[in-house]
């Protein structure tokens, strides 16, 4: 069984939905001295607003809506995010919706955690997981890899 280590410092990756920002940024304040154990990654505008409220350095990819979230998608398949948090709005259709779609399916496809609000972002930060290595298993895809056509 394949198996991919979440190291004690992990890689975050952090997105919000322009209603849901407010949220991620009280969040992340009051997450300040957790958070700064960690290299955070994040769309645009997201990881500017996240720079203003912490003292860290985020690693900002193109804004959502113009690819951000498949960069970071991107990065979940070459195994480089180890956790994502995303409060995305589910009371406004968005542009991007496909991009928001994948992030979220391929997130699942290579099992990594993610937080979709508040109260779960509280969960997985609680966990003592998150103070060590972590061994996730990778979902073993060799039967669709190795199809014959
Ligand atoms: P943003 O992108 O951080 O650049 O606003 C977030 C999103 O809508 O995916």
């Amino acid at each position: 069984m394949d198996k991919r280590i979440l190291t004690k410092r992990k890689r975050i990756a952090l997105v919000a939905h322009d209603h849901k920002k407010t949220d991620l940024i009280e969040w992340a304040v009051y997450n300040k001295t957790a958070l700064a154990k960690h290299r955070l990654y994040a769309t645009g505008t997201t990881g500017t607003l996240l720079e203003g409220a912490l003292d860290q350095s985020v690693t900002k990819f193109l804004s959502g809506p113009l690819g951000g979230d498949q960069q970071i998608g991107a990065q979940i398949a070459e195994g480089k995010i180890d956790l994502l948090i995303f409060f995305w709005d589910p009371m406004e259709a968005q542009p991007h919706d496909p991009d928001v779609k994948a992030l979220l399916r391929l997130s699942a496809t290579y099992n990594i955690p993610v937080a979709c609000n508040r109260a779960t972002a509280d969960f997985i930060f609680t966990s003592p997981l998150m103070q060590v290595d972590y061994e996730a298993v990778l979902p073993d895809y060799s039967s669709y890899t190795l199809r014959k056509l």
